[in-house]
């Protein structure tokens, strides 16, 4: 789950990150007032749940109250990379000397929690990494220590940071650690750190994404999910307990159990196909839940064909067969469908869709090739 930048900063803010004084804002009129009461110049920053904001115009400074409220109606309503702008951070502007970098990820190599420093900031940090890589100071954190303030320090000083700064940077890089040790985070990164010109540290942006397997611990954090913001399909997902991920390609796919997605996703691709989504429709699927995840697959217009592999354990094949004729039912589709069916009560089940003239498959690899023929107009059966 990502957080939007002002939900990141206040994050950071408690763990002791300098952050600006902000409000968030749904209209011209409010950005207005809360231009009015800071008494200074703003910055009006659109919260979307992508990167770039400023390079596509979603980041304004303003000096008056006026132009707050102009810049503003600029910003909302706004698409920024296909989300539209529906809330707006005002922050105090600061006045920038200096953007760097400074980052906390999980590195699966060390599996351990990478610091990044960078004096380039402002910037992507990829763009930094594949242009100039020399310029990413790193220092990997031992669990039980947590990040030990030489270590800060060996940022500070990789990046060349002024040495009058480098107490308030060990700081800072330490609040972050533990921001994003105390929430479960991913990934927690400040984009850019800036040295204002009264030679001030200021985290200006933030970004976290939390681990979803965590959020159980953080009650207040989940709360602060932006449905709105979501592709509507990953909600509804959510709602019935599948893993989806939407993809590129054509064939829609329906799953029971990640290792077998992703195998099917393999075998498609082998024989030619595209796959338009990753969908684990998890142990003991009911037929309430395969109607909703079928009618997540077919709501994408992409779909030109939709593969069902269910290798029946605790997933009954017959209860999976009757939810397919349930969404057929509640879902008007032309869409041609393959479906393999093993183990527990296959007979059965292939009994149930042959009668609803569904094609199916015993082998994996028969499943996937009728499915890239269907997906390319041919007749399959
Ligand atoms: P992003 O483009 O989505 O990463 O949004 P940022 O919050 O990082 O803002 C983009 C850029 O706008 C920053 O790198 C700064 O150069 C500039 N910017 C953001 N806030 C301020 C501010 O308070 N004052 C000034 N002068 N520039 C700012
Ligand atoms: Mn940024």
């Amino acid at each position: 789950m990502k957080l939007q930048e002002y939900q990141s900063k206040r994050e950071f803010a408690k763990y002791g990150v300098p952050i600006p004084r902000g409000e968030v804002a749904t209209t011209p009129e409010e950005v207005r007032a809360i231009a009015q009461s800071f008494g200074k110049p703003v910055v009006v920053k659109a919260q979307v749940l992508v990167g770039g904001r400023g390079k596509a115009g979603g980041v304004k400074l303003a000096r008056t109250p006026d132009e707050a409220e102009e810049v503003a109606r600029q910003i909302l309503g706004m698409k920024i990379k296909g989300l539209t702008v529906k809330k707006v951070l005002v922050d105090e502007a600061a006045d920038i000397k200096n953007e760097i970098y400074l980052g906390a990820v999980v590195d699966r190599n060390s599996q351990r929690v990478v610091m990044m420093a960078s004096s380039e900031g402002g910037v992507e940090i990829e763009e930094v990494a594949r242009v100039s890589p020399e310029k990413i100071i790193k220092v990997t954190v031992n669990p039980f220590l947590g990040l030990l303030g030489f270590q800060a320090r060996q940022l500070a000083f990789g990046i060349g940071l002024d040495k009058s700064l480098v107490g308030q940077f060990t700081k800072i890089a330490q609040g972050l650690y533990n921001a994003f040790i105390g929430s479960d985070a991913s990934l927690a990164e400040i984009n850019p750190l800036v040295v204002t010109g009264e030679g001030k540290l200021l985290a200006v942006d933030g970004k976290m994404v939390l681990d979803d397997n965590g959020l159980f611990r953080h009650p207040d954090l989940a709360e602060m999910r932006d449905v709105e913001e979501e592709s509507p399909y990953e909600v509804e997902a959510r709602k019935y307990g599948l893993s989806y991920v939407q993809l590129d390609g054509t064939i829609g796919c329906m799953v029971n159990g990640a290792g077998l997605a992703m195998a099917t996703m393999d075998v498609i691709k082998l024989f030619g196909g595209e796959p338009a989504n990753f969908l684990d429709i998890g142990g003991g699927a009911q037929a309430d839940k395969v109607a909703a995840a079928l009618r997540i697959i077919l709501s994408e217009e992409k779909v030109n064909a939709v593969l069902v592999n269910i290798f029946g354990g605790i997933t009954r094949a017959d209860e999976v067969a009757k939810g397919i004729l349930q969404a057929l039912k509640e879902v008007d589709t032309d869409v041609p469908m393959v479906a393999r069916l093993v183990g527990t009560n296959e007979e059965e089940g292939r009994k149930i869709l042959a009668e609803a003239n569904m094609a199916t498959a015993t082998s994996l690899a028969e499943a996937a090739k009728k499915a890239v023929a269907l997906s390319k107009g041919e007749s399959v059966n």
